[in-house]
């Protein structure tokens, strides 16, 4: 049932906090002694999820469903608890049902929950929102405390946020490789989505193992014809296939504004001892994302300034089905891009989608037109 990065985690004897994406506080349930699994994605593959199915509507995105089916099956026996905020209408939907459908199955789950504050950055918008943050956090570390009888310590903390500097410029540097070809974009993603299921210590030695490996490897070794270099952009990365078929058709992936890697491992404020301060400035400077409402402001430039940088000329949006963050703003980000010559393209991702033939006709356009 679990893999072999999950068995690890189990038999490191560390309580395993199952956490909503998409920002979860990390360091804080690390520092804690605490193992947080970001539940994405799972270490078995999930085509279906009858688990999830009588519980969630269908027209629930991907993530949702799989969450669900994970924590309400026996799979979800590895958790001892889950920790969300408000990312999304669709995960705030879900903590009621997750903690009926564990207490009905005689395992009830503890659900640690801290409210953010979507408010804008704008000067006439502008509120304090540090003190209101602070006390979600003291609330948090003393639920912690208090559920599975773990010590906070700022000096720990402080060390955790050390080692998860270390975790995204690893990942950036992967990132960076992934650009230059000297490892395919597919394993690259491989590689980021294991580490949701690894100990912080763990995905430093990983992580390092792999950017070692990809040193020796020399720079645009890749005999393929390039037409062209796009990024890619969603909440999830598209599938294997689908990746195969934009390099197929001659576009190399120049980067990703993906919310599971780059808006994830993008950049993270100094260390501080304390939690409350650390994770309004984690929040309030994050890379931009639609799920934080106020970073709308920034995404546009944002995102043309990554565009611009890795040298590309065509942004795939590869659409979670059903995620309205994500739909409601793409008409905005196109016209935009439109206007700076940016070509785009949109690809719908369904949960169990077979129609990657049907993608890879529209893929092969787009890339003649990123070449023309
Ligand atoms: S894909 Fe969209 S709707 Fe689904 S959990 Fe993520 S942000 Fe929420």
């Amino acid at each position: 049932m679990y893999n072999d990065d999950l068995i690890r985690l189990l038999e490191s004897g560390r309580k395993v906090i199952g956490c909503f994406p998409l920002y979860p506080p990390l360091e804080l349930f690390d520092a804690m002694g605490l193992a947080p699994v970001v539940l994405w994605r799972f270490p078995e593959p999930m085509p279906e999820t009858p688990a999830s199915d009588s519980h969630l509507q269908n027209y629930a995105c991907s993530v949702a469903r799989r969450l669900t089916d994970f924590i309400l099956s026996d799979a979800g026996g590895a958790i001892d608890g889950v920790f969300m905020y408000n990312a999304c209408d669709t995960l705030r939907n879900l903590p009621e049902i997750l903690e009926h459908g564990t207490r009905a199955a005689g395992r009830p789950l503890p659900v640690h929950r801290v409210h953010m504050p979507m408010v804008g950055c704008g000067q006439e918008q502008d509120v304090d929102t540090a003190g209101f943050i602070a006390d979600e956090f003291a609330g948090l570390i003393q639920a912690l405390e208090t559920t599975y009888g773990v010590v906070f310590s700022a000096e720990r903390f402080e060390k955790s946020i050390r080692r998860f500097e270390t975790i995204r410029d690893l990942c950036r540097q992967l990132d960076m490789a992934a650009a230059q070809g000297r490892i395919p974009f597919a394993d690259f993603v491989r590689v980021v989505h294991r580490t949701w299921w690894m100990s912080a210590a763990a995905q430093v030695d990983f992580l390092t193992g792999v950017l070692a490996e990809t040193r020796e490897v020399s720079p645009e070794p890749v005999t393929r014809k390039i037409t062209g270099r796009v990024l890619l952009s969603g909440i999830l990365p598209p599938p294997v296939p689908v990746i195969e078929a934009i390099e197929g058709a001659g576009l190399a992936i120049a980067g990703n504004d993906i919310a599971t890697l780059y808006r994830a491992y993008a950049k993270m404020p100094a260390p501080a001892a304390d939690p409350g301060r650390y994770y309004h400035q984690f929040y309030r400077e994050h890379f931009p994302c639609p799920t934080l409402l106020y970073t709308a402001d920034e995404r546009f430039d944002t995102l043309l300034d990554l565009i611009r940088r890795r040298g590309a000329s065509g942004v795939i949006f590869a659409g979670e089905k059903f995620c309205e963050y994500e739909y409601f703003e793409y008409p905005y980000l196109e016209n935009r891009l439109k206007a700076e010559g940016i070509h785009t393209l949109r690809l719908e991702i369904a949960m169990a989608d077979a129609s990657i033939s049907a993608l890879r006709t529209r893929i092969e356009a787009f890339a003649e037109m990123v070449g023309g």
